[in-house]
Order: C-alpha cells, then sequence, then structure tokens
C-alpha cells in the first residue's frame, strides 16, 4: 500500500482535456481488490460534492488519425469503461454512485484523481470493479472495449483483466474469463484476452490465477501478465506462475521498468516475458555503459515494449510527452508500440495517443507505421490474424 501513496511530486499539468493523476493502472488493480463494497459505502459518505464541470472525454483526435489502422497490445478493461456505461452498471449492481449522470461521475473520478486523497482516489477504482461485479457487466464492458477500439481504427487488439479481482463479488474465475470472452467474441474486431495476476498477492494466488488462464489457451486467452504495484514486488517470486502459463503455451507480457528501475526489464525477461509492460525506465541507467548494455540485451531477446506515454505522465514517470522516453526508446532501435493502458483513467483513446506523440514527441508518421507493424507481429494472437493485421496496416505505406 506504502507505493500507492500519491505525493505531490507526482502531480503533473496535462494538456487539453486530460487532466492530472497519481497513478497508472499497476496501483489501480492492486488497490481495487483492497476495497469491498461495504467499505466503499463507507468511503463515499466520507467525500465532498464534486463539480461537473471538468468532464472527462476521450482525446478527440482529428478523424484521420482514427482512420489510420492500429494495433492495440495493452489496456486494461477495468480502467477503460465508459462513463455512462459505469454510472448504468454501479445502479444495476446496486453499487452506490457520487453523481447523477454519466459527466458527473467522469468529473468525480476527476476529482478524485486530483485531490490528493488517497482514500477518495482508491474508492474510483475500487468503483470500476465494483461495477463489473456480474457476468452481464464483464461481458458488456470487454464488448464496449472492442467496439471502442475498433471505431477507433484498431484492427487488433489485447484486453487485460486480472479475474479474480471479481471473486469479492461473487464471480468465479472461469465465469469471468468466459463473460469477457463472450463480449470480446461479439465484436467484429479481432482481440484476445490477457489475464494479469496481481504481483503484491503471494505465489499461490498468482500461480492460480495462471492455472486459470492456462485452461482458456486457444480459446481466446493469448497471454498471462502480472500487473499491480512495481516497485518491492519483482516478478520473480511468481515463477511458477509464468511457468504454468508459458507451459499452456500463453504469451508472457510483465508490466517491467516502469515504477522500478531498468533491470526489472531483463528480469521479466529471464523469467520467460517476450513483451514488457511500459520498460520506458531501461532508457534511465545508472551509467551510460549499463543502460547500452541493458538495450544491447533487450535487442538481443527481440523483446516487444507496450509503452503508453499518457499514462505514465499522469503516474509521474514523466513529466510530459514531450520529454517521454518513447522517443529515445525508438532511437535505440527497441521494438516499441503506443498503447492506451486505462482508457478512462487517463481519458485517451488509440488514436488520440498517437496523435499526441506525434505532435508532442515528434514521433514520425513513419515511425508510428513501424511501431505498429512491431506490435502486429508482437501480438499473441494466432499467426493468420497477425498476417491480416499486418496487410491491414499498408495504409501506414502512404502517410
Ligand atoms: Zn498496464
Amino acid at each position: 500500500m506504502r507505493y500507492c501513496i500519491p505525493t505531490k511530486r507526482r502531480i503533473r499539468s496535462v494538456k487539453g482535456c486530460y487532466s492530472r493523476y497519481f497513478y497508472a493502472i499497476l496501483c489501480l488493480c492492486h488497490c481495487a481488490v483492497l476495497i469491498t463494497p461495504p467499505v466503499m459505502f463507507t468511503m463515499w459518505s466520507m467525500q465532498t460534492s464534486t463539480s461537473a464541470s471538468s468532464p472527462i472525454s476521450p482525446s478527440a483526435a482529428p478523424a484521420d488519425w482514427r482512420a489510420l489502422p492500429k494495433i492495440l497490445l495493452h489496456e486494461h478493461l477495468d480502467g477503460g469503461l465508459r462513463p455512462a456505461t459505469l454510472l448504468e452498471l454501479c445502479r444495476q449492481q446496486n453499487v452506490a454512485v457520487p453523481a447523477d449522470t454519466a459527466d458527473g461521475l467522469a468529473a468525480w473520478l476527476l476529482a478524485n484523481s486530483n485531490s490528493g486523497s488517497l482514500v477518495r482516489y482508491l474508492t474510483g477504482f475500487g468503483l470500476t470493479v465494483a461495477a463489473m461485479g456480474s457476468v452481464e457487466a464483464c461481458e458488456r464492458v470487454a464488448f464496449e472495449a472492442a467496439e471502442d477500439a475498433r471505431t477507433d481504427g484498431c484492427v487488433l487488439a489485447e484486453f487485460r483483466m486480472a479475474p479474480l479481482l471479481l471473486e469479492p463479488y461473487g464471480l468465479s474465475g472461469e465465469a469471468v474469463i468466459e463473460a469477457l470472452l463472450a463480449g470480446l467474441q461479439k465484436s467484429a474486431l479481432p482481440s484476445g484476452l490477457i489475464v494479469c495476476a496481481m504481483r503484491t498477492d503471494a505465489p499461490e494466488a498468482t500461480l492460480k490465477a495462471a492455472q486459470l488462464a492456462a485452461r482458456y489457451a486457444g480459446k481466446g486467452v493469448v497471454g498471462f501478465d502480472l500487473a499491480g504495484a512495481e516497485r518491492g514486488f519483482p516478478p520473480a517470486p511468481h515463477k511458477a506462475a509464468i511457468d504454468a502459463a508459458r507451459n499452456a503455451g500463453l504469451g508472457i507480457t510483465l508490466h517491467a521498468g516502469e515504477a522500478d528501475e531498468g533491470s526489472r526489464v531483463l528480469e521479466a525477461a529471464s523469467l520467460g516475458a517476450t513483451r514488457i509492460g511500459h520498460g520506458v525506465n531501461i532508457m534511465r541507467g545508472p551509467d551510460a555503459a549499463t543502460q547500452q548494455a541493458w538495450v544491447d540485451e533487450a535487442k538481443r531477446l527481440g523483446l516487444h515494449f507496450e509503452v503508453c506515454p499518457t499514462s505514465n505522465v499522469h503516474t509521474g514517470i514523466s513529466a510530459s510527452i514531450a520529454e517521454h522516453p518513447l522517443r529515445e526508446m525508438v532511437a535505440a532501435g527497441l521494438s516499441v508500440s503506443v498503447s492506451t493502458d486505462n482508457r478512462l483513467m487517463s481519458s485517451v483513446t488509440m488514436s488520440g495517443e498517437l496523435a499526441d506523440v506525434h505532435q508532442q514527441a515528434g514521433i514520425t508518421r513513419a515511425q508510428l507505421g513501424r511501431m505498429m507493424r512491431e506490435a502486429a507481429q508482437a501480438s499473441f494472437l494466432p499467426e493468420a490474424t497477425r498476417k491480416a493485421a499486418l496487410a491491414a496496416l499498408a495504409p501506414w505505406d502512404v502517410v
């Protein structure tokens, strides 16, 4: 928990309709699991009223950015609900809501993130998980995430969720996974599900999540991930879980080098990860020689980095998108792509994220096209789906 306490240092100003946040999903899932419904009601009773003047709205990327074909590899379903859906689901689940409208609820979430109060912050994340506390809700959230990605121009997407977070709400891991897969498969978007385990949990719990994921290998679950607060919770104790997932044929992507140091990227790779969630601290070695050695090894291993720039700004990992290590990672020749992480919490879209790194960090359209190809190649989806996605990326050749 101590790793989730917000500090003034982490508060960053963000351009446009974006707001300021203290954390990314690495804290979200960890925190959410700690909040049971009765606690949430108690916590809301402690809240003050919230202005509805600053609703969260997704970054309004120009139509030409939305039209470009995109590959999305890193998005947490419990961080990406539509505000209106969140409100409706809370009402269906008899979960107390702090606002009567979707805009008001979005504003409340925004105020929580900016309040400097851990209690208020945690309540917002507890809300999204509580809202998903039925199989119908899980299916709807997954379907809408896929449809939102599809209408935003994505031609392939991987979504992730820690199904055991919903056990306190009476849902089995199997029921959650089957509902999420049903939702994803209702959309025409080619997609897959990555099962997350919480690295803050005991190894027995992460092994349980991995064994659960393994039962759905080849049936829509394509990968396994360790999420949750990174610093202080290295991946090595969860080797048995990672091995179980890998032995079942699942792809391994681990959050690493986000809140903790860059060497964690190579530690994750040594445990079997072929993709890294964030990994930006690989560009922040203690000295130039060490950093170069890290980069060289990551390239030798063919690691792919799922970078989520706005999320990193909101968690204080980068002061701004303009100063984000993404540009250095591209220049170093690493295999990198851009993803959203949490659309609701960070108020982003895939097209908006690409437009922002182009306009604010100077990533060229040619570099973005190469990123999308590298993402398609790194996807955990079946080969035929990856090839179809690669073919769909042809419009990048003419931008
Ligand atoms: Zn993430």
